[in-house]
């Protein structure tokens, strides 16, 4: 399978979401982005763009305590997991996350480093790094889609 990569720099928070935003309008079902970087590095600013170009209207925030939020008011069912708190995948059994990863929305996991044998192996890496030696507001967005 061949990949495809690209690279893409944010000088500020709305790039970043635009950038999501971009990503949300040409996303299609089945897919799974796997979202990396540290903390505050804009992960659910990302999230919140995707959510937008997709249609979605409500808010969307971290779903760090609930593990996973699902929006349905847009093109796509919209699948946003957040998986700072896990440790391992066991616990994605309990939330029944595999009917979401092969379903019929678009999934977003935050932190997938945390259930790494757990995650589907089609999936969509988009790592943001923070880029303090060009600015505080710099991220560099890494992104690998595998092309069929
Ligand atoms: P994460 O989900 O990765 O922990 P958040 O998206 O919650 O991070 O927060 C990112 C923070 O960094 C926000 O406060 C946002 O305003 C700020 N920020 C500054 N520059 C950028 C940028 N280029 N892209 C994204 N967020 C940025
Ligand atoms: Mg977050």
């Amino acid at each position: 399978m061949e990949k495809e990569y690209s690279e893409i720099i944010t000088a500020n928070r709305d790039e970043t979401f635009e950038l999501g935003e971009k990503l949300g309008k040409e996303a299609v079902a089945g897919e799974v982005y796997c979202l990396s970087g540290d903390l505050g590095a804009g992960k659910t600013v990302f999230s919140q763009g995707f959510a937008k170009g997709l249609g979605i209207g409500s808010d969307v925030t971290s779903p760090t305590f609930t593990i996973m939020c699902v929006y349905e008011d847009g093109r796509l069912p919209l699948y946003h997991f957040d998986m700072y708190r896990l440790s391992d995948g066991s616990e994605l059994e309990a939330i029944g996350a595999e009917e979401y990863f092969y379903g019929k929305g678009v999934c977003l996991i935050e932190w997938p480093e945390n259930i790494k044998g757990y995650l589907p192996e089609d999936i969509i890496r988009i790592n943001i790094d923070k880029d303090p030696e060009k600015g505080e507001e710099y991220r560099n967005i890494y992104i690998t889609k595998s092309k069929k």
